[in-house]
């Protein structure tokens, strides 16, 4: 078995300690006689696993007891219909940031639920930086402040949190989500899909302040409103089994690891490498503002069509795949997730130093 460095956005590598632990536990789970995908959701066996979930995420994420964590399905794109239905009913307002795509579909998906503005964007610096903001840039008035915290594919992310004053502000953290500490308390809702960060696809994470839940549009779906789930313990139907199981093994590694410290100096030093190169040479571009970059995704381009198409070709032969940049933004994305090894960034590197070296610009 050989298997490769996976430099992709979503879905992305796992722990290969995870993937052992569930190959392990595939054909039999403990005493169970049977494997965690074939488990009733409602059997003994899989509640003390949902359990143990959400009990590891509020360890290490140290969330608060005045908020809940909901284990969903439907994607983060599901979110941005359902955040708008549970949470713009006050006042019927929301302002957004725009920061890239996800946000900006975020917006418009809302916009079919009541008044929404966008209260700042960095569309006109091709979403290379994260717009600034303040107190001012948001309607007193407003149910909640959108963000995407981290652009997957621009490679930028906020390095503050927006000061709304008393708006609850709401983060799209689907790929930066247990990459490092937040401070939750100063969100009114987070969300992420897992794919990126914490388990494989099909599973979405909602963390979001009780006092926030219980008062849906009317129209709100059965499976989109909160408090419905929230009170039966994401149990109102199946939940996504075996993701949440995986999530469970992801968030034990994590705590193993030393938490979420330790997981940002580890995630700080793999990044730290490759933008420390990038910024040591002029053959490739790091496109995105210094203090806007992503710790997850590094974007960069070498400027020539020609060699951005052969770089992504030539890395899969040597063992490093996906890193084609998004089909929207071009170029080059590395995508280096908890879950990436230090070695990886450095054969990375390496790479990137073999291919500019045999590939010179005329
Ligand atoms: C991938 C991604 C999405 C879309 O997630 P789905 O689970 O595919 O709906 C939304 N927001 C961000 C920041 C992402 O990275």
């Amino acid at each position: 078995m050989k298997r490769v460095y996976n430099f992709s956005a979503g879905p992305s590598m796992l722990p290969l300690s995870v993937l052992q632990k569930a190959a392990d536990e595939m054909l039999c789970y403990g005493e169970s006689g049977m494997s965690v995908m074939e488990m009733s959701h409602r059997s003994k066996h899989y509640d003390v696993i949902i359990k143990e979930a959400e009990a590891l995420l509020r360890e290490i994420m140290n969330i608060p007891v005045n908020y809940k964590v909901l284990f969903l399905q439907g994607g983060a794109s599901t979110q941005f219909a359902a955040v708008p239905m549970n949470l713009m009913t006050k006042n019927g307002k929301a302002d957004y940031i725009l920061s890239g795509q996800f946000s900006t579909k975020a917006y418009k998906q809302a916009q079919k639920y009541g008044d929404v503005v966008v209260a700042a964007s960095s569309k006109d610096d091709n979403f290379s930086k994260i717009p600034e903001t303040t107190r001012e840039s948001f309607r007193p008035d407003a149910d909640y402040v959108h963000i995407c915290f981290n652009n997957t594919i621009y490679g930028t992310k906020y390095n503050y949190i927006p000061d709304t004053g008393d708006i609850p502000l709401v983060a799209d953290m689907s790929s930066c989500i247990i990459s490092e500490p937040v401070d939750v308390s100063k969100f009114g809702l987070i969300y992420a899909g897992a794919q990126k960060n914490m388990a494989p696809a099909g599973l979405t994470l909602v963390i979001v302040r009780e006092d926030l839940i219980g008062s849906c549009m009317d129209i709100t779906p059965e499976m989109l409103n909160y408090k419905l789930m929230a009170d039966a313990d994401s149990m109102y139907n199946t939940p996504p089994c075996y993701c949440i199981y995986i999530a469970k093994l992801v968030y034990e590694w994590i705590k193993e690891l030393g938490g979420l410290e330790e997981m940002k100096k580890l995630n700080e030093k793999k990044a730290a490498l490759l933008y420390d190169y990038l910024d040591s040479q002029d053959y490739y571009i790091a496109p995105v503002s210094k203090e806007s970059r992503s710790m997850m995704n590094v974007t960069f381009v070498t400027g020539n069509e020609e060699l951005d198409k052969k770089f992504p070709a030539e890395a899969a032969k040597a063992g490093l795949e996906n890193l084609k940049g998004h089909r929207s933004v071009g170029g080059m994305r590395a995508s280096i997730y908890n879950a990436m090894p230090y070695e990886g960034v450095e054969a990375l590197v390496e790479f990137m130093k073999k291919f500019a070296a045999e590939n010179p610009k005329a």
